[in-house]
């Protein structure tokens, strides 16, 4: 396994596989990696010739108030873990690598980011596509491996590859979850057991919404609502948001009577957590 940090290095790294008609695969991540960053490396090794997977805790997707300084990494155990599930490549630059001059050019992908966490991060995804866009174009990657985890991103990324034509082809992979149902996310870190207790309400809630769906509720200000009371019986939750919308362009839906995304975002003590899942309308009787 090669570890790079600058570009150079990192271009002439690929450019070997690439003249021997490898496919190459990239997922990226902002390290403190776990089993969720782990089934992305698995499928896109068992996917692709040539693995990548960068390292970068990106800047311009936190806001000043966010928490960019005490963001969790573990550079040894993650370049362990990569070793050991067959990585070929990390490039984990520094920031200013990354970034070498004032950043003038910028990604905006409109109406996906108008909702769920483009509300209360609002230059989040703009950070997160442009950096996603400036590793496409310092890898090249054949595929690109993202999570269900953060629904959003994952659409937005999608609409930008399809909007500028990037020659990537965008996968995806299921939300990895613990035993007890919490998301796997590297802010769990900031979780002590009892609010990690606390934390698995969004997974309840979530379980809630699905099986109303199931019996036959489609009316979304219903289970909105029925999901605002599973959290609020937690005394350290705050909510940001519980949103239902349609799973392509993201826009709040009355109704499910399509494919729908249901996803909320809950802050507890310092972690703010996030956790979707899509459900389909009831099957229509004849
Ligand atoms: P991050 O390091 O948080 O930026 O995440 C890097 C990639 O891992 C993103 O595509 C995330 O969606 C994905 N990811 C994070 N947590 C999970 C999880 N629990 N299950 C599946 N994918 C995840």
């Amino acid at each position: 396994m090669i570890i790079t940090d600058t570009i150079n290095q990192t271009r002439e790294t690929i450019a070997q596989p690439r003249r021997e008609g490898k496919t190459i695969g990239i997922v990226p991540t902002m390290g403190a990696l776990h089993e969720g960053h782990f089934s992305l490396i698995r499928r896109c090794r068992a996917e692709c010739d040539f693995v990548v997977v960068s390292i970068f805790v990106n800047p311009t997707q936190f806001a000043p108030d966010e928490d960019l300084d005490k963001y969790p990494g573990n550079f040894e155990a993650d370049c362990r873990a990569c070793r050991d599930l067959g990585v070929d490549l990390i490039f984990a630059p520094p920031t200013a690598e990354m970034y070498q001059r004032e950043n003038l050019t910028w990604i905006n992908v409109e109406k996906i980011t108008d909702h769920l966490c483009g509300t209360s991060r609002p230059d989040h995804f703009r950070g997160v596509c442009t950096i996603v866009a400036k590793l496409f174009n310092i890898i090249q990657p054949d595929i690109a491996w993202f999570g269900q985890k953060d629904a959003q991103q994952l659409a937005v990324i999608r609409r930008m590859v399809a909007d500028l034509n990037m020659p990537v082809d965008v996968r995806s992979c299921p939300t990895v979850r613990e035993t007890d149902g919490l998301a796997l996310s590297s802010r769990n870190d900031y979780l002590n057991p009892e609010q990690h207790r606390q934390g698995l309400c969004l997974n309840q809630a979530l379980c809630r919404g699905r099986e109303l769906v199931a019996d036959g509720t489609t009316d979304t200000n219903i289970i909105i609502e029925a999901m605002r009371l599973i959290i609020e019986k937690q005394p350290d939750a705050g909510i940001d948001y519980i949103s239902i919308v349609d799973n392509d362009l993201l826009q709040p839906i009355a109704a499910i009577d399509r494919p729908a995304l249901v996803a909320l975002a809950v802050r507890i003590g310092p972690a703010r957590l996030i956790d979707n899942i899509i459900v389909e309308p009831p099957a229509k009787t004849v």
